[in-house]
């Protein structure tokens, strides 16, 4: 083990979900995954000790990074000279994105600090009018819970909202040995490209409530799920509502919102 590597070690921070990647051909074809088309802003999230920024900077694009440990800043700031006035000491959680990219668009690679997953793309879910792609390491049971489909197992509101507004791609999976220190589980790089129309033909706000209100009861028909909608005995007939949520597809969420809507309308 070689000297840099042990640093590492001592260095990396658990609740920071710091596991530092150590294999150059990982790190290189998870910039490669990258479709450059349609911005030319990109930013990563949790660089690091810079792994796959190294790649990110041979890219055709304006590479910025937002990192919130003090000490991995350093360690940019001293080894790439260049990318210094666009390193971000900042929490990407509370981290207002127009006070670098106002209205551009932007794409968002990393290998992500697990223990934020899922807030990291809720929050892209909120940005995607600016975020066209995004690629990039999770625990393999997140990345391929978010490319699920219906029918699966693993389908959820992670998914549901998900490839709402984005084409899902699962790619590969890379065993915790390729990291300092090892994660204990596997973990999985997908590639999210947005889908030409990032609106949905329903109340979005309403969308996301039935989707989140529909799989907290995963096991439950919606009927039985959505009783809090006070749906009109009417619209309760409509067979959709013997169906479990995983067994809807993404457009029939949205078939399901707009019935929903609708009925609220006429009462
Ligand atoms: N990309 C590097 C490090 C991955 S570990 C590599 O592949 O080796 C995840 C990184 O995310 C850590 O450097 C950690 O400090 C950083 N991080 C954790 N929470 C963060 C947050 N809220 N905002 C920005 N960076 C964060």
């Amino acid at each position: 083990m070689s000297k840099q590597h042990q640093n590492n070690e001592v260095k990396a921070k658990k609740f920071l979900g710091q596991h530092f990647l150590e294999d150059e051909t990982i790190a290189e074809k998870i910039a490669n995954s990258l479709s450059l088309k349609n911005y030319k802003n990109l930013l990563e999230i949790g660089p690091g000790m810079g792994v796959l920024t190294k790649y990110l900077l041979k890219k055709p694009v304006t590479t910025y990074v937002i990192e919130i440990d003090r000490e991995s800043v350093a360690y940019l700031k001293n080894n790439y000279l260049n990318l210094a006035p666009r390193i971000l000491e900042k929490d990407f959680l509370k981290y207002n994105l127009k006070d670098t990219f106002k209205e551009d668009a932007f794409a968002i690679i990393g290998n992500f600090p697990y223990n934020i997953s899922t807030q990291i793309v809720f929050k892209t879910l909120e940005w995607r009018h600016q975020i066209p792609e995004f690629s990039g390491m999770f625990q393999k049971e997140v990345a391929q819970r978010i490319c699920s489909k219906e029918g699966s197992k693993v389908y959820g509101i992670l998914s549901v909202l998900t490839q709402a507004f984005y084409e899902a791609e699962y790619l590969f999976t890379v065993p915790p040995t390729v990291f300092n220190p090892p994660p204990k589980v596997e973990s999985g790089v997908l590639r999210l490209v947005r889908k030409e129309n990032d609106r949905l033909p329903c109340d979005e706000k309403l969308f996301f409530r039935v989707v989140k209100t529909a799989f907290q009861q995963r096991r439950k028909t919606l009927r039985n799920s959505l009783k809090i909608f006070n749906l009109s005995v009417n619209l309760k007939a409509n067979v959709i509502f013997e169906k479990r949520p995983e067994q809807l597809s993404v457009s029939q969420f949205i078939k399901l919102t707009s019935l929903i809507e609708n009925d609220a309308v006429n009462e």
